[in-house]
């Protein structure tokens, strides 16, 4: 057990849940979030709440890559350049292209696998520890117009499964994707199942890490953190010291910036080697007729949808921009189009929570997990299209690996320093 004094900095599901690993190993913790606490609306607030392993693999697909590039031509494109041409954006983009590669792709689906593999069943150890989080089995169907889309989804994920993950998987004929999913009627003629994936509700899960965290004696500073640096040294008096906007100064033993797709702002001054962008996407809710048995998604139009107690909430779109880049009213409305599209059924006058937020890409596609080339900080981020699936799984492997020394599967593929 430690009882080190652990500053966490950010309020999102990687930094809330490695809080609660680092308190159930007697750490001392205290979380760092810029955002006012009752409303926050991270992208961990407003995500899909999809629990899909299997399709937690790397951005880096040359597929994507392509995509990206193609989205300066096609108006619906799902992977979109940066509105705003920066340094920082022209740097995240070449190493992006450069990771983009099929072998590269391959090796990072082998180490994500690792991790994947755990996340189903570390979501039910933590409802079993007593968190009510709102998840649940659930299956997730893919709904196509055409058996080769179809089919081609079925040869991508056999390529992930081959490496080391058990997925049950189906192909449906049009009379029973409509069985199961009356809402794909509109667009799809082929399904695809994964059964028994998971589902959480988002606000939900956030809310009652909150609470479970302040019920441990967490302490929530409401602030911008500007530094993270180490103090004293290399002796006894050694710590770290958390400097925030507003020039208050707090020493701890260890830190771990989970700052998403702020990340670069506080890592890349301590050897961070990949760099972050926010992969920004929207999302709304909606009254549906027929609510779906778990998430059903529509991989032509790149619309996820997801039962959220009695409506559905639908989710697209990945703008690769600056984190502080401002909601863009055009997103939204090319949410809506597409959407309508696939789901003309929904009750469109009753969109409401209509959301846009960053998810934290990194230019290899991989999350960063690990101690950073200053002693005692940490940092756990980048896990783009699937930080709340991972969160668990990498937060207790983080946490392992800095109370008890060594995390009991290998953590490399995620280093901070490579
Ligand atoms: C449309 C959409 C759909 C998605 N669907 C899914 C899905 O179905 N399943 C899935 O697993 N994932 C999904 N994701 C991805 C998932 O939402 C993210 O990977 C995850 O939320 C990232 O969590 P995080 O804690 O790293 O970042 P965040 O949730 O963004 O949290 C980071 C926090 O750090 C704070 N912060 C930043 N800098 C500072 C600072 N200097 N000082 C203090 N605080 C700071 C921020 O205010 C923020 O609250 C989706 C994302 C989007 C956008």
């Amino acid at each position: 057990m430690s009882e080190k004094a652990v500053a966490v900095v950010g309020a999102g599901a990687v930094g809330l849940f490695t809080a609660y690993e680092l308190t159930k190993r007697g750490a001392d913790v205290t979380v760092y979030e810029r955002q006012p606490l009752d409303e926050l609306r991270n992208a961990s607030w407003g995500n899909a709440g999809h629990i899909v392993p299997v399709m937690s693999v790397p951005l880096t697909s040359v597929a994507n890559i392509t995509s990206v590039f193609k989205s300066v031509f096609q108006r619906n494109s799902f992977m979109v350049l940066p509105r705003t041409v920066s340094m920082r954006s022209v740097e995240f983009l070449g190493k992006f292209a450069m990771n983009s590669r099929q072998g590269k792709w391959l090796r990072s689906v082998e180490s994500l696998v690792h991790i994947d593999r755990l996340a189903l069943s570390e979501f039910e150890r933590v409802q079993d520890e007593g968190l009510a989080l709102s998840f649940e089995r659930a299956p997730f169907v893919s709904a196509f117009r055409t058996q080769h889309a179809a089919h081609a989804q079925i040869s991508d994920l056999l390529q992930v499964t081959s490496r080391g993950l058990e997925l049950d998987i189906a192909l449906l004929d049009e009379a029973e994707l409509f069985r199961r999913e009356p809402l794909a009627r509109a667009e799809g003629r082929f399904g695809v199942v994964l059964e028994n994936q998971g589902l959480v509700q988002p606000p939900v899960l956030m809310e009652t890490l909150r609470a479970e965290l302040a019920g441990r004696g967490v302490e929530f500073v409401s602030a911008s953190v500007e530094s993270v640096d180490p103090v004293g040294g290399e002796g006894p008096s050694s710590g770290i010291q958390v400097l925030t906007t507003s020039g208050t100064q707090s020493r701890f033993d260890q830190a771990v910036i989970c700052s998403g797709a702020w990340l670069d702002d506080l890592t890349t001054m301590h050897g961070v080697g990949p760099r972050v962008l926010a992969g920004f996407g929207y999302s709304l809710r909606v009254d549906v007729p027929d609510l779906p048995q778990g998430m059903l998604y529509f991989p032509e139009a790149k619309i996820a949808t997801t039962r959220m107690g009695d409506s559905l909430r639908i989710s697209t779109l990945m703008q690769i921009d600056d984190p502080n880049g401002a909601f863009s009213p055009r997103g939204a409305r090319r949410l809506e189009e597409n959407a309508r599209r696939v789901l003309p059924m929904a009750h469109w006058n009753s969109v409401r929570e209509v959301w846009h937020g960053g998810r934290p890409i990194s230019s290899d596609g991989m999350p960063i997990v690990g101690q950073t080339r200053t002693k005692n900080i940490y940092v756990n981020g980048g896990h783009g299209m699937w930080g709340v699936t991972l969160g668990p799984v990498s937060g207790r492997l983080l946490a392992e690996a800095m109370v008890e020394g060594r995390p009991d599967i290998d953590l490399a593929g995620f280093s901070a320093t490579r």
